[in-house]
């Protein structure tokens, strides 16, 4: 299902001072996002070496308060570079309040294995502000009582399915013994429908927050339709407050909440499950950056009219006709009206099209190389002798390897439950 969630902010307005970032990725919602590397990635403009030799010539305390300025990128180099400074741009940096890092909420549910994230389990006791995705896991008949859990979340020894009390009692345990230092949490998922109150489960875990954490929870849900027929969103974030009467309310704090969400560091992957958790990886990012390619056309089109010289235009969607004379307009008349244009339906190649063409054979070589088809290939099909060499091997890594071992049964992890999934595409699993 596409929506048309397209945050203004996502798409960099006119005078663009940087080149476009290829590097971003977007949900299916529009909804954009940097990897980690983007993050503390030095942009050439910024000329560190240069002035870092007048830089460490300061006094200490002036160093150290110097630090407070810097952007994201420099302290992430200064945390490796100066015994000096590490220690508070290392604080400053895990600290910073403008940066939500992404968490699957599935994950924490089942336990917070390290085998199973793809991101790298070392750096979370650092991590104090995080974004529990959930995408669409309260829609529905998918919530904690749903079926879906029986496969996210054990149940105690004798096999008896968990309350939901105990779930979330868990999810907070794991999250706390993962992230010992957090500090605030948003519990966040998608809602088609009615987005005017959050789904009861979500309330739960919102309302079981250990004391020291601050807790929010949010909610992209529709924002009525436009008059063109195209559906709008919008996320919400949401507080509890309790009255004087200890009568609980729920809150809007943002009408519509925009922020800069960062996937934490990717891990290493080893052996064949290792290798099974970069497939999962890949397999999510390749649709984070075909996702993410209107946003990048919309800014596209904005440059090629209005980056080097002066071209009005206007809209090609047939009937409209709508006229852009100055930069942002179009990005405004796409988040309005949804009147998005692909770049191959450009009425002239683009001074991008050649950036557009290399972006989409990268996405097409890794998808054969890293993706499901490459995966397929290394594994073995369905039903060969290669395949249940490969499952052996995989089965045998989630009992022995300690960054696998869920202390379980391999065989009732949701990595395997994954692997069976991924692996046999037309069985009813
Ligand atoms: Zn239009």
């Amino acid at each position: 299902m596409c929506s048309y969630l397209r945050v203004q902010s996502a798409i960099p307005a006119y005078p663009w001072k940087e080149p476009i970032d290829w590097e971003r990725l977007a949900t299916n919602h529009g909804e954009p996002f940097i990897r980690f590397a983007s993050l503390v990635r030095t942009k050439p403009t910024n000329k560190q070496n240069t002035t870092f030799s007048e830089f460490s010539n300061l006094p200490a305390e002036l160093q150290l308060y110097v630090l407070r300025f810097c952007d994201h990128a420099t302290l992430y180099q200064l945390m490796h570079t100066s015994s000096l400074l590490r220690q508070e741009a290392k604080k400053l940096f895990w600290s910073a309040r403008d940066i939500w890092y992404l968490v699957e909420g599935i994950w924490l549910l089942d336990g917070g294995f390290p085998g199973h994230a793809d991101h790298a389990i070392e750096v979370l006791p650092l991590v104090e502000q995080i974004e529990v995705e959930f995408s669409d896991f309260f829609a529905t008949s998918k919530s904690l009582q749903g079926d879906r859990i029986a496969f996210t979340v054990h149940g105690d020894v004798s096999g008896r399915p968990e309350t939901v009390i105990e779930i979330i009692r868990k999810f907070w345990h794991t999250l706390q013994t993962r992230f010992p230092k957090i500090k605030t949490v948003i519990i966040s998922t998608v809602q088609f429908r009615d987005g005017t109150s959050l789904p009861a489960d979500m309330k739960s875990i919102i309302r079981m927050c250990p004391d020291g954490i601050t807790v929010l929870g949010s909610i992209l849900a529709d924002a009525g339709d436009r008059d063109n027929g195209k559906r709008s969103m919008l996320r919400r974030l949401w507080q509890r407050v309790e009255d004087s009467n200890g009568v609980e309310h729920w809150q809007v704090v943002e009408a519509a909440w925009t922020r800069k969400s960062v996937l934490l560091p990717l891990k290493e992957f080893h052996g064949v499950a290792g290798r099974f958790a970069q497939y999962l990886y890949h397999d999510r990012f390749q649709s984070y950056e075909v996702y993410v390619m209107d946003l990048l056309c919309t800014e596209a089109i904005e440059r090629h009219h209005f980056e080097d010289w002066y071209e009005p235009f206007h809209c090609l969607e047939p009937g409209c006709g709508h006229k852009f004379d100055r930069p942002g307009q179009y990005t405004v008349h796409v988040i309005d009206i949804g009147h998005q244009i692909k770049w191959r339906d450009w009425e002239s190649p683009l001074v991008f099209k050649d950036d557009f063409e290399k972006y989409e054979e990268n996405l097409s070589r890794r998808w054969e190389r890293i993706g499901w088809q490459g995966w397929l290939e290394e594994m073995g099909y369905p039903d060969t002798e290669k395949r249940r060499q490969a499952e052996k091997t995989f089965l045998d890594q989630l009992a022995h390897d300690p960054l696998y071992n869920e202390g379980v049964p391999p065989e009732s992890t949701l990595i395997y439950h994954r692997w069976q999934w991924h692996g046999n595409p037309d069985a009813d699993l």
